[in-house]
């Protein structure tokens, strides 16, 4: 053994040896906070980001998300977010601009890398072929399309595509982790898609009713058919008018289950469903509508459900 060689051994040593024990545990990482504006959204963001997040959501779901108070303790939620996620197509048009000017936090405008718009390469239903914006002023609350799109669990992956695409984006050292949790959800949703699917396919094409038109693309995913709506238009409240034409409908129609959700009024549907026979389901527009719907499959578990017990008349 040379000499030199013996020193870099000894150095060696003693460099080991005069090395700080490193502290008890490693730091706990700092999450990435995230805030979305519906829970299904929020949802989903915990699926893919797993223990790299901490999310919060701004409207509960047992809230009509067209209409939410955009309150000073949600500006400060935002002012220090890592992320905004939010449906998009003017859902929340009437509450997020002004949360989002409240907060004053560039890092989640439009266009900035902590913003994800849910809706990106979702196929929409009901794209009015009017200028949006002349439809606004006429008090149409979807004047860029269906907005309820999350409500199939299809366009479900594509939200969730979304969100890995932004969290991948602030966190490009987890891409891997979260890709396993994006690839783990859809799988999930794939599996769970065709169990439902058989499930409510005994009442394929039963005629329903709704309150309000939310549930298009549940409507097309599982075969349901949805022939009037208690509002006159997304928005507006029903007339007298109105409700006798639909109780014309229903009974032309055989429409014998009344789908309404927990954050309208249940007189109308019920005076329907007196004139009718039928009966009145609540079902959940959103994760949290209902206590028993916490992730985003217990709400098509929970929809589901309802509905086929609904249309067994039980
Ligand atoms: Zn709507």
């Amino acid at each position: 053994m040379t000499g030199r060689v013996v020193l870099t051994i000894v150095l060696g040593i003693l460099f080991l040896v005069d090395a700080r024990p490193l502290p008890a545990g490693p730091e706990p990482a700092k999450k990435l906070r995230v805030v979305t504006s519906l829970q299904d959204l929020a949802a989903i963001a915990r699926e893919i980001g797993g223990e790299y997040v901490e999310v919060f959501s701004i409207a509960k779901g047992y809230q009509d998300p067209h209409f939410v108070d955009p309150k000073p303790s949600f500006m400060i939620k935002l002012q220090k977010a890592d992320m905004f996620i939010k449906a998009g197509l003017g859902l929340e048009i009437g509450w997020v601009p002004p949360l989002l000017d409240g907060a004053r936090n560039p890092n989640i405008l439009p266009g900035s890398r902590g913003y994800v718009d849910a809706s990106k390469n979702v196929p929409l239903l009901e794209v009015p072929t009017g200028d949006p914006a002349t439809l606004r002023a006429q008090g149409d609350i979807h004047p860029y399309g269906n907005p309820h799109y999350w409500l199939d669990p299809l366009r479900g992956k594509i939200i969730a595509e979304n969100i890995f695409e932004g969290l991948a984006r602030l966190m490009p050292g987890k891409k891997e982790a979260l890709r396993r949790n994006l690839d783990r959800f859809k799988k999930t949703i794939d599996a769970k898609v065709a169990r439902w699917v058989k499930m409510i396919a005994p009442y394929k094409g039963r005629n329903v009713i709704a309150f309000h038109n939310s549930w298009p693309y549940f409507e097309q995913r599982f075969g349901i058919n949805i022939v009037a709506f208690i509002e006159p238009k997304p928005g507006i409240p029903p007339t007298p008018k109105h409700l006798v034409k639909v109780i014309h409908v229903m009974k032309e129609r055989h429409v014998k289950v009344i789908i309404i959700s927990p954050y309208f009024s249940k007189k109308s549907a019920e005076l329907l469903a007196s004139k009718t026979g039928a009966s009145v389901v609540e079902l959940a527009p959103s994760v949290g509508a209902f206590p028993e719907v916490q992730t985003y499959t217990d709400l098509f578990d929970f929809n589901l459900s309802r509905l086929v017990k609904a249309f067994r008349g039980g």
